[in-house]
């Protein structure tokens, strides 16, 4: 048993969704590294005299963030510019994504690294696109595990249109995936496999057909592509596919949209389209810092929300330019406004947290609500003089949540709990 005191600051499970600000606040977190009660510390430490005690009580405790959409070998090329995803893709992310491959100390490290980042910024699960390449994948499950981090990871499904290393033919990508799916998916409660087609030019018929049906037969795993991001990516998608209706057809024909679909981008769609992703139940996760990078459009978060679309939020490293969700949630806010509706301090957390989490079927995760698992990040304001000035004389907790937004970094991050464990401390 331990407790842990600060300042809640999440999301409340309720219809709408609500946000608690709770000063001088005491978890009790369970040996299962779940919250198991809310309260005053005299009075918890009354009831539980051995538990162990952490006290963060000038610090804001919110639950760990959830990036839906980044990919591995891509930190090595953020910043690289080429306004324009089709030649970005060719110029830099394959000669990148060549070098991940196999399993190396230079690849370990790499490993390492990516998810020393993820925590640093607070991130407690992301979905991630590995390489095309199974054992660099396999590798990257490994580190995960060994450190703790929530991860629905990919192998990247590519047999066309990139260089020959980076193709793995269908028959070949398909036993690795259940190789992958044998090893990890469910290997422990943090761990779960993502089948991932890069997006529709990047796969043959036969390659998304056969990843659809190894889908249809384990439901559970997460399915995670590209989509509608690019103006010249959709005049592709229509040469290739000349007889589908619309983008979201191509995937759909395959069985390839389901409630366990996570779609990165979704700017360039139809109301129509939206519908159909709205009655599928899949995820789109908007990534602003990508798409600001790559000039690939401005995302209407107000029409997919309308149309009943769920919305969570990716960092897309390396089109995208940071791992934080903050920074995330900042830039989703300016394209918010560049569409002429301003996105609320709590619909954006509640993206970059709860909202994400249901849509995955999470339903333990992503608040400091009772029951929750104890995953959460320690933000200490003192370490961003200005934030700790702004918060002091905000007059709401939705106004001390706007200061985090825009001004948060991973600079405030002191420490990081996954179920319970404490990942990481500055
Ligand atoms: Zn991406």
């Amino acid at each position: 048993m331990q407790l842990v005191t600060g300042t809640l600051l999440h999301c409340l499970p309720k219809n709408p969704v609500e946000l608690e600000y709770s000063p001088h606040t005491t978890l009790l977190i369970d040996d299962q590294g779940r919250i198991q009660a809310k309260g005053k510390l005299a009075d918890l430490q009354k009831q539980y005299p051995h538990a162990q005690g952490f006290d963060y009580t000038d610090r804001l405790l919110i639950p760990g963030f959830l990036d839906t959409h980044i990919h591995f070998p891509q930190m090595d090329m953020i910043g690289a510019m080429e306004p324009s995803l089709l030649p970005w893709l060719e110029k830099h992310t394959f000669p990148t994504e060549i070098a991940y491959r196999g399993r190396s100390d230079v690849m370990l490290k790499a490993a390492h690294q990516f998810v020393d980042e993820l925590l640093a910024n607070g991130t407690t699960l992301a979905c991630v696109y590995s390489s095309s390449n199974h054992d660099v994948t396999d590798l990257l499950f490994e580190v995960f595990a060994q450190r703790g981090l929530r991860g629905i990871i990919g192998k990247t499904s590519m047999d066309r249109h990139a260089p020959p290393s980076l193709l793995v033919p269908c028959a070949d990508d398909i036993s690795q995936q259940k190789a992958l799916l044998e090893r990890w998916h469910g290997f422990d409660q943090r761990l779960a496999l993502a089948l991932t087609p890069r997006f529709a030019p990047s796969c043959t018929s036969e390659l998304m057909q056969a990843l659809g049906e190894l889908h249809a037969q384990h439901p559970d795993t997460y399915l995670q592509t590209h989509y509608a991001e690019n103006l010249g990516e959709l005049l592709w998608i229509k040469e290739l596919f000349p007889n589908a209706r619309d983008y979201l057809e191509v995937y759909e024909n395959f069985k390839l949209i389901t409630k366990r679909s996570i779609l990165a981008h979704g700017i360039h769609v139809e109301t129509d389209a939206m519908k159909r992703l709205a009655q599928r139940g899949a995820i789109i996760s908007h990534c602003p810092t990508s798409n600001l990078f790559l000039g690939s459009g401005l995302f209407s978060w107000r029409k997919m929300e309308e149309e009943g679309v769920t919305i969570a939020l990716g960092t897309d490293v390396g089109a995208g330019t940071s791992f934080s969700l903050w920074q995330t949630m900042n830039e989703a806010y300016k394209v918010s406004a560049l569409r002429g509706a301003a996105v609320k301090p709590l619909n954006l957390l509640a993206a970059a947290t709860l909202k994400a989490a249901q849509a995955l079927g999470l339903s333990d995760l992503g608040s400091l609500n009772i029951g929750y698992q104890a995953d959460f990040q320690v933000i200490n304001l003192r370490m961003r003089p200005l934030l700790e000035r702004r918060v002091k004389i905000a007059n709401s907790a939705e106004e001390i949540l706007a200061a985090l937004i825009h001004l948060a970094d991973d600079r405030c991050v002191e420490s990081v709990w996954v179920n319970g464990k404490r990942l990481r401390s500055a």
